[in-house]
Order: C-alpha cells, then structure tokens, then sequence
C-alpha cells in the first residue's frame, strides 16, 4: 500500500465536506480558527511517517488529552477505586451536559472523556501531585508522543478559562456531590484542566500518540512507553465513548477506537498498529472534526482497520 498516496485520497476526499462543519466557538480563541485548514498523518507500521496538507499546524489537544489524563489516573490508582469517581459507561448526552451528571448513579460521571469525569481525573492527580499536576500532565504528553517541545498555548488558555461557564457549573455539582474532595481549589482545579486542553500538538503528534496506542504502549523503537493493559482499557473507552454522543454512529462509519477534541483533532487506535491523527477545526453537532471523520473513512477502509 502507497500510503502517501492513500492519505492524499482520504484528504481530496474530506475536503469536499470543507462547508460542513462550524468551528467550536463557545470558546473565544477557538472561534478564530480557519475551518478550511486540513492536515493528516499516518505512523506506518514500522515507524515511518506520512503526512498531508496542514502538517505542521499546531492545534490545541481538547478532548484527546483526555485519554493522557485517564491513563494518569490508571498509572496511579486501582482500577476498580476509580471507579467510585469515575464510570466506563458510553453517554447519549454532549460532553459537557449537566443533565448527564444529574442523572448519573451517585453523580459518579459516566465516564473518562465527558468533562465532568475528565475534571475528576485531574482532581485525582491533583491528590497526588497538588501544584505540579499540569506540569506532570504535560511530562506525560511529551513522553507519549516522543517530542519533548509540546507546550500549551496560553491564549487559548486564557480565553477557556475565562468563558467556560459550564464547566464550572459542573465542578460545583461534583464538589455538591462529594465525587470532587472539598479541600479543593475549585480555580486552581479547573486551571490544571483547561491548560491540559490548550497543549498545542501537530498532527504527525497525534498520530505517534495513536501509534502507541495502538500496539498496546510500544513506540517504533520497542520502547514501552505505556502500560499494555492500560492501552487496552484506553482503545476500549475510546471505542465506546471517545466521539461522544456519535460514537455509535462512528462504530459503524469508520469502525475504529477513535477520540476527538474539539479543537478538530481526531486520534484513533488500531490493533493493526498504524498511528492515525487528523485535523480540521469544522465539528459537526456532536464536537467531531467533520472533514477529519470523513478522511478517518477513507483510511480505515483503505487500511481495513474496521475493527466490527
Ligand atoms: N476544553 C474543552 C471543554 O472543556 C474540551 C471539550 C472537548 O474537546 O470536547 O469544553
């Protein structure tokens, strides 16, 4: 298989959906965002790197660095404590719904990649590392992806943490609900969550990320960068619940773990032991990149990586 070529059809193919799609603007910074920029990258299987269009464009990481926080979390409690915090349970409702925690058995947060059980993740490393959390986080992310230059963006930090109401909102429920310990800071809680989200990554980033994913934490070197068993568990949720209220919809379009921000990064999982990121800002109602969907069909039917 011609992979620069097979990427290059996924991208002539996305691009047509260039009009769908809104950028996330409930989010200042993010609403600057040009919705026609599209990049793509695949991890070959041994460890070369093919990349299209907007390669060297950084993007904040959102939502994917949920699956970076959840495998903090698992590097450093129990499985079976976690979750008395946290759930493994797909949600039909968005991301950030308030409804969903209400709902939810003893306001334990349905699972990992909604906010309100990212934001009792980092309060669980926040036990551990206190004032050092972010910067374990960020230690954790160059780790993974093998690029010790990742950073986070500031302005796009800024600009989160000064409008993202319900995120707080759901904060105070979990505090209310005792899943948060009241010791506390809700600010310096909620600063280490929003910076996490604005760590900038290209998608030849996110594609190693997916790499190792992939073949249960081992980069091309050999070199174990993650726990196997804790890669397992990570391609499961993202299987189930890494496309938020479009996963089942995703299963059977693409048919790949796969976890998205709405930054308009997509990273996916394979156990054919590709590394595949994608990019562009346009999201469709659910918080999907809609042209990096429609390349992520085009790769895994090329590469026959639907896993159903
Ligand atoms: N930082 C975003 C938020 O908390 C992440 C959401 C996402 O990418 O889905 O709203």
């Amino acid at each position: 298989m011609d992979i620069q070529a097979m990427l290059q059809r996924a991208y002539d193919y996305g691009i047509t959906y260039i009009d769908k799609g809104v950028v996330a603007n409930y989010i200042p910074e993010l609403a600057k965002e040009d919705k026609t920029r599209v990049g793509g990258a695949v991890v070959d299987t041994d460890g070369s790197v093919y990349t299209v269009g907007s390669d060297q464009y950084q993007f904040s990481i959102q939502s994917i660095v949920k699956i970076i926080i959840y495998l903090c979390v698992l590097e450093h409690y129990d499985f079976d404590y976690i979750q008395k915090f946290i759930g493994v349970k797909p949600s039909a409702k968005p991301f950030n719904s308030i409804l969903a925690l209400e709902l939810s058995e003893k306001n334990i947060p349905v699972n990992p990649f909604i906010n309100a059980g990212a934001i009792v993740g980092t309060s669980l490393l926040f036990r551990k590392y206190g004032n050092n959390t972010f910067e374990m986080i960020l230690k954790r992310t160059q780790e993974l992806i093998g690029n010790d230059k990742i950073d986070y963006s500031r302005s796009i930090f800024n600009s989160e943490s000064s409008s993202a109401f319900s995120n707080r909102a759901l904060t105070y429920m979990l505090l209310n609900g005792k899943i948060i310990s009241p010791d506390v800071n809700v600010d310096d809680l909620l600063n280490v969550y929003f910076k996490s989200c604005s760590i900038l990554v290209n998608v030849a980033d996110l594609a190693q990320l997916s790499f190792i994913l992939s073949r249960d934490g081992k980069d091309s070197a050999g070199k174990q960068r993650c726990n196997a068993e804790h890669a397992r568990i990570l391609r499961t949720i993202m299987a189930t619940c890494g496309t938020y209220d479009y996963s089942g919809e995703f299963a059977i379009q693409i048919g790949i773990p796969a976890k998205s921000g709405v930054g308009g990064g997509i990273v996916t999982a394979s156990r054919a032991g590709y590394g595949i990121g994608v990019y562009c800002p346009g999201l469709d109602a659910h918080g999907n990149s809609y042209v990096g969907t429609r390349m992520l069909e085009v790769i895994a039917k090329e590469l026959s990586l639907n896993i159903y």
